[in-house]
């Protein structure tokens, strides 16, 4: 028989890849640089999966921001050992959490499955 979950076993999947060279360039294309930056802006290379702990389903990982209040992001998607093939540009989730210094907004994808980001420990 197992044990009751602690309250604090929801945890972030947290399976890591890296981004090929060539989806740099796709999510550059994606995402440009508001002003004319060179190439060389913020993208993650070294990605890590947001999802909540998950036995099935794509793993993903947010690659870069695009320039805007909550425009979304790039996201890169992979299964199990595979390098991810493909980026592409996601919404943002619309949950906030309200508490006493104010709010944090979800910083996963809409429609994820889930938690919510803060709902996420460890990873
Ligand atoms: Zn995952
Ligand atoms: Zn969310």
């Amino acid at each position: 028989m197992h044990p009751a979950l602690p309250p604090h076993a929801r945890r972030v999947c947290g399976a890591t890849t890296r981004l090929p060279e060539r989806l740099v360039l796709a999510a550059l294309r994606l995402a440009p640089e508001p002003y004319g930056e060179p190439e060389d802006g913020r993208v993650e290379r070294r990605l890590r999966c947001v999802r909540e702990a998950h036995a099935r389903g794509d793993h993903h990982a947010r690659v870069r921001d695009v320039d805007g209040v909550r425009a979304g992001a790039v996201w890169a998607r992979w299964r199990g050992n595979d390098r991810p093939r493909t980026v592409a540009v996601l919404p943002d989730c619309p949950a906030v959490q309200t508490h006493h210094r104010g709010t944090t907004p979800c910083t996963a994808f809409r429609n994820h499955p889930g938690g919510h980001s803060w709902e996420l420990g460890g990873g």
